[in-house]
């Protein structure tokens, strides 16, 4: 694929302090774009100095939601080489999701090459201190100014990338998590399994509500029964009960999440007994209660493994493992950002150089 290259002739200043970078405020020089018309396919890929993009205000993302996206990261070695962690598996769940939302697919080795080429432009922007990563966040979106319901014939694909601070600045942090009993994310035969902005928009009232109980996440459950666990906001869940790592099983109402199949993909190395199946609350609480609850914790790109501290379901809240962080857990995040960060071997193949 060729790609045009338009430099800015104004770049901006870069972060000084990377200590103070948060997440999602600051974006870099650059972005890539590329055009789907109907009957010409994707094309005149280009990276051009980041800015505003010109859309109809009737333009249908806007009205039906007709968009996907996905999230993952470049990571800076001691060494100063830049790297990715399975950026390949992104644009693989990106072309299910364009299924699912009938958008027309991606050919996934040319967005490979535009997130290599766009990093490289941009390469000075992947922060330096330990922690601290260059998120990127590709996504497409509808642009047909039309009000009519129906796919879209006209699409942008885009990838724009913000550096952003180390999730936990301090060393891994419990986070504590609500139960949504309430409202429900996705059902199966809907959205659930793809990445698209409104099963994020399905989920911010449960997260207000949590906000206001001082839970700083939600675990939702399934949208039929109202029982099995399905997944945390943009996190997977796992649980060790009894020593045993159990998972929710992909059923089309969760997220794939690329660190989900990592970990699990780990602790089966391990010699770690793992189950992927349908897993109630009630057997948590029941566990917990047993004293059987070993470990919780939940995997996404963004905090790599979050333990989870407390879970409140109901009036019930259960505190996991006395506040501290469990061994899986620990063993887990240590190996997968020492992988990302260039700071053990990777011997499982996941890692990819800039
Ligand atoms: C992105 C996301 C995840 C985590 O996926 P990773 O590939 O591990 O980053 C989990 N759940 C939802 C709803 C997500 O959007």
């Amino acid at each position: 694929m060729d790609i045009r290259i338009e430099k800015t002739t104004n770049p901006k200043q870069k972060p000084a302090d990377e200590t103070k970078l948060g997440f999602g405020h600051i974006f870099t020089d650059h972005m890539f774009i590329m055009d789907y018309d109907e009957g010409q396919g994707w094309h005149d890929a280009r990276i051009v100095p980041y800015g505003p993009v010109e859309l109809m205000p009737s333009a249908m993302v806007l009205h039906y939601g007709q968009e996907i996206f996905e999230g993952l990261k470049a990571y800076r070695t001691p060494t100063g080489d830049i790297q990715f962690f399975r950026p390949e598996e992104n644009f693989k769940r990106m072309n299910v999701s364009a299924e699912r939302l009938v958008i027309p697919k991606i050919d996934e080795k040319d967005a490979l090459q535009a997130l290599h080429t766009l990093v490289e432009v941009d390469k000075d922007w992947v922060p330096h201190i330990d922690g601290a990563s260059l998120y990127i966040r590709p996504f497409i979106f509808a642009t047909d100014p039309f009000l009519g319901v129906r796919p879209g014939d006209h699409y942008y694909f885009m990838i724009i990338m913000s550096p952003s601070g180390a999730y936990y600045s301090t060393g891994i942090n419990p986070v504590n998590i609500y139960v949504e009993t309430n409202y429900v994310r996705a059902v199966r035969g809907g959205m659930g399994f793809t990445k698209t902005g409104g099963n994020y928009a399905a989920s911010l009232a449960g997260q207000d509500e949590a906000h206001k109980q001082n839970y700083s996440q939600v675990l939702w459950l399934d949208g039929v029964e109202r029982k099995y666990i399905e997944e945390v906001g943009a996190m997977n869940i796992m649980f060790v009960i009894d020593g045993e790592v159990v998972t929710p099983s992909l059923q089309g109402s969760i997220l794939s999440g690329i660190t989900r199949k990592s970990a699990l993909e780990l602790c089966r190395k391990w010699g770690l007994k793992v189950s992927e199946r349908r897993i109630t609350i009630q057997e948590v609480a029941d566990a917990y209660d047993a004293g059987k609850l070993d470990e919780v914790f939940g995997t996404g790109t963004a905090a790599v493994v979050s333990p989870v501290g407390h879970l409140k379901w109901g009036d019930k809240v259960m505190e996991i493992g006395g506040g501290k962080i469990g061994a899986i857990t620990q063993r887990l995040y240590d190996t997968m950002t020492g992988m990302q960060y260039g700071k053990i071997p990777d011997d499982m193949g996941w890692i990819e150089k800039l």
